[in-house]
Order: C-alpha cells, then sequence, then structure tokens
C-alpha cells in the first residue's frame, strides 16, 4: 500500500510493506542520542561536564541553548508508562523538589546563562502540571533570572500535558507565562482502551483544552496516540483517528506500545491476553498511515506525523530537522542544558544524566554539587557517526560527498563492514546507494531505526538477547 504524504512534491513520502516489516522487526534504540544513553559511565563526572561548558564558551559560544525542566511527579500510574516519574498525591513532594530544581537552576545558571540566547525550552515528565499555577510561574521566573529567551515567535518554549490535570483556564495562563507549542497525552479515545490502561480521560476534557489551546495562540498543538495497548483493534484505532483528525492538531505522534513488564513494573497491571497480536498492531499501523496522510498530514520519521505548514515539517524540507531526547526539533545544534532528576544534557561534545533517585539527586545538590552521575564524552568517531544517523533519522539521505569534505575519510573504507550491511538493506528494498549518496526509501522510511542501527558501532558486540535487556524497543 503505497501513501502519497501530501500536496507537496518536496515532502517524502512513505511506504507500509507488512511482509518487509516483519521480516525486519528487531529490537533496537530510538537514537534521540548517539551513542546511546545505555552507554554512559560514572566515569564521566562534574569536572568533565565543566571543561565541556568550558570548550563551548572558548568556542565561542555559537549555538544557541535549549533547556529542559524535569517534573518527575504523577497523580496516578497508567499502567503502560515507561517514564521515568513517582506516583504520588502528596503535593508537598513537588514543593521539595522545586527548591532543590532552583538550586540546580542557580549552579547552571552561574555556569553557562552567559553562553547564549535560549531558544527553547521543554518541560517533561511526569506531569509539568503537577506543579501550581505559582509554582509553575515561580519556576519561570527563576529561570528568566539566570537566562536570556529568545522572542516568542523566535522560541520554541513547549509543555507536556496530561489534559486530565488542566482546565481551559490553566491552559490559557500557561500561554501568558510564556509557552507556546502544547503536546497532550491521549493515546486512545476508547473508554474501555482507557479503563485497561487505568487512564480514564474523558473526550470532552481532552477536545475542551486542545480548544483552549487554540484560544489562547499556541502556535503549535500536539496529540501523543499510542498503539498496541489492551484491548485496541483496528476498529477502536479507526474511531480514535476520526476524533483526533476532527480535533485537528498541527502534530500526531503514534507510538508502538513495547510491553516489556520484567523490565517496567508498572506493566505488570496489563493483562496480557488483552493485548492485540502483532498482526493486528501491524494493521494498526497502516490503517493509522493511510489515515493521516490521507488528511494531510505529513510523515516526519519515527511515529511523527505533521501538517505540511507545521514548522517541524517545514524544517525538514528545508534541511534544518534536528533530533535530540524530546524527539524532533527544529533548533538544530543547541546545546541543552537540562535540570531536574535524572534530566540528560547535551553540550558541546558530551552528554551528561543527573542522578536517577530523589535522595541522591537532594543529596549532590546539598553538597554543593551539580547532580551529574554519568554520561560520556564522544570521540571523533562518536561524532561522525552521531550526524550520520541525524540525518538519516532527519532527512532519509545521507550526502556521502558532503561528509568526506566535512571529516577526514573515504566512505567506502571507513565503512567497508556498514556498505556491506548497507548493500543487504539495499537488496530488500530499504534504501539505494551510490557513490554519492545514500537514500532511503519510501518503505525504508518506517524502518529507519534498522538502517541507523548499522551505524551503532556500539551495537555490534551485543547480541539479540542483550539489546531486550537493554530496553530497547521493537523498531516497528
Ligand atoms: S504515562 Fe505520563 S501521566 Fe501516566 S504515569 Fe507515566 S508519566 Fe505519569
Amino acid at each position: 500500500m503505497a501513501v502519497a504524504a501530501t500536496a507537496l512534491s518536496l515532502v517524502p513520502s512513505v511506504q507500509f510493506d507488512a511482509a518487509l516489516i516483519r521480516k525486519m522487526s528487531r529490537q533496537g534504540p530510538r537514537y534521540t542520542s548517539y551513542p546511546t544513553a545505555d552507554r554512559f559511565t560514572d566515569e564521566f563526572a562534574m569536572g568533565d561536564y565543566l571543561q565541556a561548558v568550558n570548550t563551548v564558551r572558548a568556542m565561542g559560544s555559537r549555538n544557541s541553548l535549549s533547556i529542559y525542566i524535569h517534573v518527575p511527579f504523577c497523580d496516578k500510574l497508567c499502567y503502560y508508562c515507561a517514564c521515568n516519574k513517582i506516583i504520588t498525591k502528596n503535593r508537598s513532594k513537588a514543593e521539595v523538589y522545586l527548591t532543590y530544581l532552583k538550586r540546580e537552576i542557580d549552579m547552571q545558571g552561574k555556569l553557562a546563562g552567559d553562553l547564549n540566547t535560549v531558544t527553547q525550552l521543554h518541560f517533561g515528565g511526569g506531569t509539568p502540571t503537577y506543579l501550581s499555577d505559582e509554582q509553575m510561574g515561580d519556576l519561570l521566573a527563576h529561570l528568566r533570572r539566570w537566562f536570556r529567551f529568545a522572542t516568542d515567535d523566535a522560541g520554541e518554549y513547549s509543555i507536556e500535558i496530561d489534559p486530565r490535570t488542566v482546565t481551559p483556564e490553566r491552559i490559557r495562563t500557561l500561554r501568558t507565562q510564556g509557552f507556546n507549542r502544547i503536546s497532550f497525552g491521549v493515546q486512545d479515545f476508547d473508554a474501555e482502551v482507557q479503563k485497561a490502561v487505568n487512564r480514564i480521560q474523558p473526550e470532552e476534557t481532552t477536545l475542551a483544552v486542545m480548544q483552549a489551546a487554540r484560544e489562547a495562540g499556541f502556535r503549535s498543538i500536539s496529540i501523543d496516540l499510542i498503539y498496541g495497548l489492551p484491548k485496541q483493534n483496528v476498529i477502536t484505532m479507526d474511531q480514535t483517528l476520526a476524533k483526533v483528525i476532527a480535533a485537528n492538531p498541527d502534530r500526531i505522534s503514534i507510538y508502538n506500545y513495547a510491553h516489556m513488564p520484567a523490565l517496567f513494573k508498572s506493566q505488570r497491571q496489563i493483562a496480557e491476553d488483552e493485548l492485540p497480536n502483532a498482526e493486528t498492531k501491524l494493521d494498526m499501523l497502516s490503517l493509522c498511515i493511510k489515515r493521516l496522510s490521507a488528511a494531510g498530514y505529513v510523515y516526519i520519521g519515527m511515529d511523527h506525523f505533521a501538517k505540511p505548514n507545521d514548522d517541524l515539517a517545514v524544517a525538514q524540507r528545508q534541511g534544518r530537522l534536528h533530533r535530540n531526547f524530546q524527539g524532533y526539533s527544529t533548533h538544530a545544534d543547541a546545546e541543552m542544558i537540562s535540570c531536574g532528576v535524572s534530566a540528560i544534557s547535551a553540550v558541546g561534545s558530551t552528554y551528561s544524566q543527573n542522578e536517577k533517585t530523589l535522595d541522591a539527586y537532594y543529596e549532590r545538590i546539598e553538597q554543593g554539587e551539580l547532580p551529574i552521575a554519568r554520561g560520556i564524552k564522544l570521540s571523533v568517531d562518536d561524532l561522525l557517526r552521531r550526524i550520520i544517523i541525524q540525518m538519516l533519522m532527519c532527512n532519509f539521505e545521507l550526502s556521502i560527498r558532503s561528509l568526506e569534505v566535512a571529516y577526514p575519510i573515504t566512505f567506502a573504507n571507513y565503512f567497508a563492514t556498514e556498505l556491506e550491511q548497507l548493500r543487504a538493506l539495499e537488496t530488500d528494498g530499504l534504501l539505494s546507494l551510490d557513490e554519492d549518496w545514500l537514500t532511503v526509501s519510501p518503505k525504508g522510511r518506517l524502518l529507519i531505526r534498522n538502517i541507523c542501527m548499522v551505524f551503532d558501532r556500539y551495537l555490534g558486540a551485543k547480541p539479540e538477547a542483550k539489546l531486550e535487556r537493554l530496553r530497547y524497543s521493537k523498531t516497528i
């Protein structure tokens, strides 16, 4: 089933090939970073991060800043959840957390606040709106004390929303507080599916807050869905898609639910006999692509669809799309400073991750230290492979000539082993290769993770069973 993606001829199309997906599907990373987070080690410490900031400063700090704030709390557990969250109704926990978070922001602000303007801010979790209006306002004011933010039209200021936690009025307040992009967790509109995953979210609630976001002037409204949840089938998915399309969001993400109860305790509450089988999942995915493409959405890549005039689709057409820990972004090459428990920063050629438990996070801050627990300094080889994976994920093509100009390599020699694997993928129809270009085919686009995995130096040593233990989901 080939699907023409949009009316704009330059926009990539995507082709669903069930037999190929069945053949190629395997465990693999989502490449929000390369090397992936399982390569971070505790040999990387605060001193390495300070050095990375200094290097960025010494090089003229040309890149703008991107700030990520992690709020780990949620009121109630969704059974499918694989996030780093803390379920509690005790609001005083958030009070305590905020005092430490602000202390971390003070440290980061002193260190890097003057490096450049902030063009991106993202609040994720957990549930960022676990914080009250006042707490949110106070936290944003704190950030503005240390960092210089680009104007509303130049910056991308986004927040993840659980519609069950907000009112239309709260949405308007978030806009006046400075957010201009918003993403709503929906997962599925079907009442039975919602019950099966312990996330009862009336349709009217979601539609009312979406409407409020539109009226409040949010630039981009996004909806997150999941396929593969218990009680889902092609009929329920079709009904949910019809409602989503009618709600007219600018972006839609459709994630593949990876049932890994051995790794994620909360998933053990899901009745396995209610999960759709692999064939039904494929049918649902096929349906999503067909319906969203027919409704005019462009396939951006890796679960993401956007309207052709949305900034993501425009950035992709112009070759400016970027991928980071929050997924796709229009702001390439920003230095990402992340605050909060378990948050991951990307500064210069390093990644660093904060302590993962509240106790450890608080203790490090009490000691007057940045709460960095682990990370990695990228080698030249890592940087080269990272740019390749980035290009493939964002543009579905790679200019071999440009790479040879930018790096002192001859592609055919440096990647001789990878070329053999790429040729096998070419035979399967995922891509085409010549001396100048690697081009991903429409049916290869859904399997982009498989293609990127060829360039992942760290995967070679890991057998399939190990990949599963590393919390990688299936590539499709
Ligand atoms: S899915 Fe979101 S709201 Fe639900 S428990 Fe996980 S982080 Fe919290």
